[in-house]
């Protein structure tokens, strides 16, 4: 039988490279015109979804700032009229023990990481429930369950927008919008290898308490993102799903 796929309109942030520069092109290829949203140039993920053959439009956003998202909703609104799929993926992660975090780095992580929700919710969710159907799904991370030293604002960050996927679930259920998280162990990103987990030798560390014994990569990623984005995925909403090779058990 022929499979019939709504074609949607996807806005991915923190397109530049790693797991969201994944969830533009798997999106895109899904069939969904994928609006793509970076502080930095998105350049290389534009290029690379249209010589896939997908429809993508790029805007520079800063997620941590309201009037920055304000203007790249009402410019992928213009260019695609309005959007069914929020996949907020733009975080930062700096590592630090608590007692070197000083208030503007705790700061910096609660508006990259948490207050970006808030933004992005407030600007993207009333045309969902207008329209009756929606999918919001945002990034957590499996330090919120494990627990991880040099990671406190980030952990933090990270099990607050678990709080808001669980409790806006229950908001926004009966008008047929999704809220859910995607959470991942150590993936191998642009991100990740530039920072001091390859000096702490945490891929190894991790991989050896995973039940699959590779690191994981976007494309571990990706057929989630696409999943919770059908109809198919309609019953499942204010879930965490942790996606990192058996490291924990959620
Ligand atoms: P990355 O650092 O490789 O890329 C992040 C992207 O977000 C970059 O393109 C960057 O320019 C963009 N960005 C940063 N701040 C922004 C802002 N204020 N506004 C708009 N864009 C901004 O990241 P990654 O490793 O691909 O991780 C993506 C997401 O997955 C993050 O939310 C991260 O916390 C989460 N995560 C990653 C891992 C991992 O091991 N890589 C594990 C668990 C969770």
């Amino acid at each position: 039988a022929k499979e019939h796929r709504p074609r949607r309109v996807a806005l991915v942030t923190g397109v530049a490279a790693g797991i969201g520069q994944g969830y533009a092109l798997r999106l895109a290829r899904d069939g969904h015109r994928v609006a793509i949203a970076d502080l930095g140039s998105a350049d290389e993920t534009e290029k690379l979804v249209r010589e896939d053959g997908g429809e993508v439009f790029s805007v520079r956003c800063d997620v941590s700032d309201a009037e920055s998202v304000a203007r790249c909703a009402e410019a992928v609104t213009d260019r695609f009229g309005g959007v069914d799929i929020l996949v907020h993926n733009a975080g930062i992660y700096p590592m630090a023990p608590f007692a070197d975090t000083d208030w503007t780095p705790w700061r910096r992580i609660m508006d990259v990481n948490l207050d970006s929700v808030f933004h992005l919710t407030k600007a993207f969710l009333p045309a969902m429930t207008r329209g009756s159907w929606g999918r919001i799904v945002v990034m957590a991370s499996t330090t919120f369950h494990a627990g991880s030293a040099g990671m406190v604002a980030y952990t933090a960050s990270k099990g607050a927008v678990i709080g808001f996927v669980r409790s806006l679930a229950a908001e926004v259920g009966e008008q047929g919008v999704t809220v859910n998280a995607i959470a991942p162990g150590l993936v191998r990103t642009p991100g990740t290898l530039s920072g001091p987990q390859l000096e702490l030798g945490a891929f190894d560390a991790i991989v050896a308490n995973q039940a699959i014994k590779r690191t994981g990569l976007p494309e571990d990623l990706m057929g989630v993102v696409s999943f919770l984005a059908t109809d198919d995925a309609a019953f499942m909403t204010g879930q965490t799903l942790v996606v990192d090779g058996g490291f924990v058990r959620a």
